[in-house]
């Protein structure tokens, strides 16, 4: 006999938990901004790319909605109804017409404030995580749909990998070359730098030139992407934001400087920053690097990371 209520064997069911979902942070190859339009936003044309420097959300059932976390940022970022992950779990919630009940954990790698969008990692991880817990078996672009309301940044990091983005950033396209593994040195700072902030240092420098910064497109970048040279991808590394930071916190020209004396292909400040990312041309020259840059003292810490990875995935 049939049942005539609940899901059928194909239809997704709410799981016991807990849910364990694994997500990268990401670094723009290149983030061309446009000038300030009248509605206060820059358009954006940006070639977004996922590295393994990873957040961990995990899900579990409960009667009210709860956060708590570990690692970088705790006892700094709050944990209540303007936390993403909380906000990201109650826009799903509403979209699936279910009470927003669960008991969510954060173990934080991604430094807060730091250019690689770690806040909207989170959200696309709470987003996967409770598609799953409650059963509600939306799709990635549901998903992406209610993610984009909440930033711009949480559409990609959903499907990951190496994408172009448009529009605020959440109009995404994978972008399909050839498989190759791009390997990164991470400069974490102390400290971070507030995107807002960045976006008006920007306005303000361009406020001298005239005519407008157009807005550069990423065409140079996607034919340096299908060569598969670690030489030919540095060159064509670009990133508009890049003047703000470093007229925000000077002390980024020398992490710069200091991963370019290190050896590093090339350097750039990743997105609004202030971390920094150096593109190596394998694994070896990547542990090089980032021993040449912690010896230097010019960070709080430098990493390995290899590019590019999948979105917020289940673990
Ligand atoms: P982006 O590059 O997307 O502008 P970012 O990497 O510079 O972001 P995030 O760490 O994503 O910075 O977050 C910026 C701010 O968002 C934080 O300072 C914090 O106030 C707020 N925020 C809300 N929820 C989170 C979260 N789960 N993790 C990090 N920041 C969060």
């Amino acid at each position: 006999m049939t049942e005539a209520w609940g899901p059928g064997d194909d239809e997704p069911r709410p799981h016991r938990g807990p849910v364990k979902v694994r997500v990268p942070a990401k670094i723009n190859l290149h983030l061309g901004v446009g000038p300030l339009r009248p509605d206060g936003f820059h358009e954006l044309n940006t070639v977004y790319h996922a590295i393994s420097l990873f957040d961990e959300l995990t899900a579990r059932r409960g009667d009210t909605l709860t956060l708590t976390m570990e690692g970088e940022g705790t006892g700094e970022l709050e944990l209540d109804e303007s936390n993403l992950i909380i906000r990201a779990a109650r826009a799903l919630a509403a979209r699936g017409r279910v009470p927003a009940y669960a008991r969510l954990h954060l173990r934080k790698s991604i430094p807060l404030a730091g250019g690689l969008a770690g806040g909207s990692a989170d959200a696309a991880a709470t987003l996967i995580a409770c598609d799953m817990l409650w059963g509600l078996g939306m799709s990635r672009d549901d998903l992406a749909e209610v993610g984009a309301e909440l930033g711009s940044d949480i559409p990609f990091l959903l499907h990951g990998g190496t994408a172009l983005g448009t529009g605020h950033g959440e109009a995404v396209s994978p972008i399909l070359a050839r498989p190759t593994t791009w390997h990164w040195v991470v400069a974490i700072a102390d400290g971070g730098l507030s995107t807002p902030a960045v976006y008006r240092e920007l306005d303000r420098l361009r406020d001298d030139s005239w005519p407008p910064a157009p807005l550069g497109g990423p065409d140079r970048l996607m034919t340096a992407l299908r060569q598969r040279d670690p030489e030919v991808l540095g060159a064509a590394l670009g990133n508009d934001l890049q003047p703000a930071a470093l007229s925000l916190r000077p002390q980024l020209a020398e992490v710069l400087k200091a991963g370019h004396e290190a050896g590093a292909i090339t350097g750039l400040v990743s997105g609004s920053g202030p971390t920094c990312v150096f593109l190596a041309a394998d694994a070896a020259h990547a542990q090089e690097v980032a021993a040449a840059l912690t010896a230097a003292k010019v960070c709080r810490a430098a990493v390995t990371a290899r590019g590019p990875q999948p979105g917020a995935r289940v673990i």
